[in-house]
């Protein structure tokens, strides 16, 4: 399932390049365009969901399989000791921009919270 206007699903069909640096048969990692860390990985099913409580909702094993992603590009990239933060922006007043479920995997730096 993929929709026609969505950036995600774009990159996902490899219509739009982008930096993958992880994959499953059912997930997709690419680094962020504008990166707020040295780290800032985005981590995608390939199906589209529009959020995480979507995508929860509609395949509950294919959101575990984001979240074991998730973790292996933090250890990948070197961040999964020192910490890192995964982050679902879920709904347009938390900043969620583009409507296809993704996580951030940020590290690199010391965070502080609340992110503001
Ligand atoms: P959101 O605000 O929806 O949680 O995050 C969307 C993220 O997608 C932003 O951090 C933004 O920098 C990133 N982004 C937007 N367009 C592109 C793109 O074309 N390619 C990549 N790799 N990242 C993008
Ligand atoms: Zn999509």
């Amino acid at each position: 399932m993929s929709e026609a206007d969505c950036l995600f699903c774009k990159i996902v069909a490899g219509e739009i390049p982008a930096e993958i640096v992880y994959e499953t048969d059912r997930t997709l990692a690419f680094r962020d365009v504008n990166p707020q860390a040295p780290t800032h990985v985005l981590v995608v099913p390939r199906e589209h969901h529009r959020d995480a409580a979507a995508l929860a909702a509609a395949d509950q094993g294919l959101a575990d399989e984001v979240l074991k992603a998730a973790h292996a590009v933090a250890s990948q990239e070197g961040v999964a000791e020192s910490g890192y933060r995964l982050v679902f922006n879920t709904g347009p007043e938390a900043g969620q921009t583009v409507f296809h479920v993704h996580g951030h995997v940020i590290g690199g730096r010391g965070l502080k919270w609340p992110p503001g």
